[in-house]
């Protein structure tokens, strides 16, 4: 058995075992993919308009689109665009993202949006629950990373900046377990509310949570915001014209905070790729709980991984996962979203999609 054989086997991690690795684990210091030169780009131009990468951008427009599309009725009279996601909401009513299916134009609604609302509504979801468990153990996280709105939002945003800003990872770990209290609060009051309304105290309960009653997460849901509380204040004219409707402050100044929230989002992505997925979104703790040992993952071909003079893969992840860490043969990580960028990125096609 040759020794890179015997890694496979044993499934050692690399990142302690050499002292820039350590030094990078300290600092959270990576250096960036390296791009193509314009030499590489003209000797192969096709390669680099049809990737993986370029796919996954189409996909997420596509996804962007379809899943609020009445909107395209509205501006392009695209029925046969709608039709198509009618159908597939009919084979798939929630997917693991955020997308609530409330929103004027919406057609696909996200399942942790979904359990929010079945649980407050006194439902126990075990459609949404199985439809969910069984997405995420086959394809993972893929949905994250192709299908989330606020996943291509965000990715979007992250093109223009080519250096990014990475904790180390111990602060990185710290705040990943930010979402993971925002998902048990959540799941709390969602529960609570559910409960209430078995025991005909709802009433009372609902008026106090206010905002949070429906579902906890919605005021500082991004899609929620954009895709549902956006779309009703400018159709019902919620904003103060004159002196006379001031008065509107109050439900316009409410939402003025959560808008900028996701301009915060947005802005933030800059320089911190996917900082919402990575530490405050609570649909994406779940999924990752599902989606761990999940059949579809990533793994390194030891006989062409050079983890000691090489981080591109760690470089290029935008859930900023120490990938070299992980055994080679499957990288179990709860954050891994199956963006693929690793693997487009890696200088020696060591990087590799496995089905285990
Ligand atoms: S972690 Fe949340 S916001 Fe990010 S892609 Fe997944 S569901 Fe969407
Ligand atoms: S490990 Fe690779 S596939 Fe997984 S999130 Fe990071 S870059 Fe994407």
């Amino acid at each position: 058995m040759t020794e890179d054989a015997e890694k496979l086997e044993k499934g050692e991690t690399e990142a302690a075992q050499t002292e820039g690795a350590s030094k990078e684990e300290e600092t959270g210091a990576l250096a960036e993919p390296p791009r193509p030169s314009y030499r590489e780009m003209l000797s192969s131009p096709l390669g680099y308009v049809f990737n993986v990468r370029m796919l996954r951008r189409v996909v997420q427009i596509v996804f962007f689109l379809g899943i609020n599309a009445y909107v395209m009725v509205s501006l392009f009279g695209g029925q046969q665009f709608v039709a198509f996601w009618t159908e597939f909401s009919h084979i798939l009513p929630s997917i693991p993202i955020l997308a609530p299916l409330q929103g004027p134009a919406a057609i696909l609604a996200g399942s942790f949006d979904t359990l929010q609302r079945e649980f407050s509504s006194g439902l126990f979801p075990f459609f949404t629950i199985g439809a969910m468990m069984i997405i995420l153990t086959v394809i993972g996280r893929t949905a994250c990373a192709w299908a989330c709105p606020i996943g291509t939002i965000q990715d979007f945003a992250t093109l223009p900046k080519r250096n990014k800003i990475r904790p180390a990872p111990s602060t990185e770990e710290e705040m990943r377990r930010v979402k993971a209290y925002i998902f048990i609060i959540v799941m709390f009051l969602v529960v609570w509310v559910g409960i209430s309304r078995w025991t005909g105290t709802s009433d009372m309960l609902t008026a106090a949570l206010g905002p949070f009653a429906v579902a906890a997460f919605d005021p500082f849901n991004p899609a929620y915001i954009l895709f549902v509380a956006l779309p009703n204040i400018i159709s019902q004219h919620l904003w103060p014209v004159s002196l006379d409707t001031l008065w509107y402050i109050l439900q316009w100044g409410w939402f003025l905070g959560q808008f900028v929230f996701v301009i915060v989002v947005v802005m933030a992505s800059v320089w911190f790729p996917r900082w919402f997925c990575r530490w405050l979104c609570p649909a994406g703790w779940i999924y990752g709980v599902f989606s761990k040992d999940a059949l579809i993952g990533i793994g390194r071909n030891p006989a062409k991984c050079t983890p000691e003079t090489c981080n591109v893969c760690e470089a290029a992840c935008p859930m900023n996962i120490r990938i070299r860490r992980y055994p080679y043969q499957h990288m179990h990580s709860p954050d891994c979203i199956m963006c693929l960028e690793c693997k487009s990125h890696c200088p020696n096609k060591a990087i590799v999609v496995r089905f285990s």
